[in-house]
């Protein structure tokens, strides 16, 4: 079967909610039967989003093969369990450095390189490209931004010249906000009529509405949206505020955004879509019999999005624990020796989250040390287990001034260091160690014991290391390796056996926690919290 397109845009404001919709749409083709992927396209100028500050996007979702992306395709992964790739997000600025690379080979040589049809060529190849590997039946692709913005026209236009080539092979869904204006108790559908204007203007006529709103919408407010923007009344969908994003398959599917979908793609709808585990996940999720308090030390904690895949592994794996996690955010630069303990005494555990740099690390320190002396459970990620090394170094093997060499470059004691193959590494973007590397467990080992496995595979984001020259001090004072890269030997987990639980890893576990697959290492921290 020929691969068939969906197109995800958006109109009149912002976080409506465009990449949960289009995960929605990919979870119920899925429970139907179908092979799907989604894609996001972002109209920014950066190659992709490694080198931007998690406050101005949100964190960087890592793939397995260390593509740095935009935190959409987190959820995409997160609802379908589908690993995700490089071509599953792209910029502007990588088609425009594509374009550009091209140009210089040659490749247009004699003709005047322009967006049109250069750029959108570009756009279209990069859409055509999941569809051509031959694996999926459906490719969904959400346009970044809001419809009417400069930056993505040329993604609009692109979308415009493929729908015209691709025919009855693609649906174009755009979704809106319908505002609720409390003084006249009123829904204004308005800006979702200038909204389909503005695409129309575009050359886009949108298949389906998908609207955003905190009440429903009845009979007659659908018809006249229906009417005004020339799709029928069964295409008019309603997005009503949820309280868990998780709820928003069901939601859609009560709508039957399946359905049209199917039937506009010419597509047989196959059987009911079998949701069993999904259902059950959300009755965990909403019927929990525990609760524990979590406290999440990070510098970014105002931006919760910062942190957005942890959290969601937290809410997989509490669901699967029969626990609803209370995630307390602790501001790094804020945790001090006089406040620490009355910040940390009434936590069931304490995780120290990835970060880069030296600002607030000697909250994160404390918290540690905090955790590690009064035998509270600790999960460290990447950062957060580098930072544990350092405080077990300072603090139990008394070596004064141990750091890593990110924060004190003339350290006598560089516990934490850079890796070998970041020395001659100077430029910033995609240069990290990044995506899923091999790691042996060691039997035994509290890693060993979640997992139930000897091998497995996680990915990484990172340019320092723990320094094995100091394995052996670490291991007698009783911080052990308890996970090792087996082809280079790397350290990448490290715990203190002696305590209830107290795990360091080098990788990103978060990346790998899905719906129906909670990952095994945040299972296991809830369960030591619980008991
Ligand atoms: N800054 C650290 C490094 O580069 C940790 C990175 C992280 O937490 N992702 O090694």
């Amino acid at each position: 079967m020929s691969t068939k397109y969906v197109f995800v845009t958006g109109g009149v404001a912002s976080s409506l909610g465009k990449g949960i919709i289009a995960s929605s749409l990919a979870k119920l083709l899925q429970a139907r039967g179908y092979k799907v992927t989604n894609q996001k396209l972002d109209p920014y100028i950066n190659i992709d989003p490694g080198t931007l500050n998690p406050y101005e996007h949100g964190e960087c979702y890592v793939t397995d093969d260390g593509a740095e992306t935009d935190l959409d395709l987190g959820h995409y992964e997160r609802f379908t369990g589908c690993p995700t790739s490089q071509a599953n997000n792209i910029t502007t600025g990588r088609i425009y450095q594509n374009v550009i690379n091209k140009e210089r080979r040659g490749d247009y040589l004699g003709k005047t390189v322009q967006i049109v049809p250069h750029i959108t060529d570009e756009i279209k190849r990069n859409i055509k490209l999941l569809g051509a590997k031959g694996e999926y039946d459906v490719v969904i692709t959400e346009i970044g931004g809001t419809v009417g913005d400069i930056e993505s026209l040329p993604f609009i236009e692109a979308v415009r010249q493929l729908r015209w080539e691709l025919g009855e092979k693609s649906v174009l869904i755009h979704l809106t906000l319908v505002p609720y204006l409390s003084a006249t108790g009123e829904l204004k559908t308005k800006p979702t009529q200038h909204s389909v204007k503005a695409l129309q203007e575009e050359g886009l006529q949108p298949d389906i509405l998908v609207l955003r709103t905190e009440h429903e919408l009845n009979n007659d407010l659908r018809k006249k949206v229906a009417l005004f923007c020339n799709v029928t009344p069964e295409a008019v969908i309603q997005s009503v505020d949820v309280s868990t994003i998780y709820e928003v398959p069901l939601r859609m599917r009560d709508e039957k955004l399946d359905e049209i979908v199917l039937e506009r793609l010419g597509l047989p709808l196959n059987s009911e879509p079998d949701l069993e585990d999904w259902i059950k996940f959300l009755y965990k999720l909403k019927n929990y019999s525990k609760e524990v308090r979590i406290g999440l030390v990070g510098k970014y904690v105002e931006l919760h999005d910062a942190y957005k895949s942890i959290v969601e592994a937290f809410i997989h794996a509490g669901a699967i624990n029969d626990c609803k996690v209370n995630i307390v955010w602790l501001h790094s630069e804020e945790l001090t020796q006089e406040n620490a303990e009355a910040k940390l005494k009434n936590l069931h555990g304490i995780l120290v989250a990835p970060g880069f740099g030296h600002r607030g690390i000697n909250g994160k320190l404390l918290a540690i040390e905090y955790a590690r002396t009064h035998n509270i459970p600790f999960f460290g990620i990447c950062l957060g287990m580098q930072m544990a090394v350092i405080e077990f170094a300072r603090n139990v093997l008394h070596l004064e001034g141990a750091d890593s060499t990110e924060m004190a470059a003339k350290t006598p004691y560089p516990v934490i260091d850079l890796m070998e193959s970041q020395h001659d590494v100077t430029e910033k973007g995609g240069t990290m160690r990044l995506g899923a590397y091999n790691c042996e467990l060691k039997e035994g080992s509290k890693a060993f014991e979640a997992y139930g496995q000897k091998f497995i595979r996680e990915r990484h984001r990172h340019r320092y290391e723990f320094n094995n020259k100091y394995k052996d001090k670490f291991e007698q004072a009783g911080m052990v390796t308890t996970g090792v890269n087996p082809e280079t030997g790397l350290t990448e987990i490290i715990e203190i056996p002696k305590l209830k639980w107290f795990v360091g890893v080098q990788f990103h576990p978060e990346y790998k926690s899905t719906v129906t697959k909670p990952h095994p290492l945040f299972i296991a921290f809830i369960k030591a919290c619980l008991s």
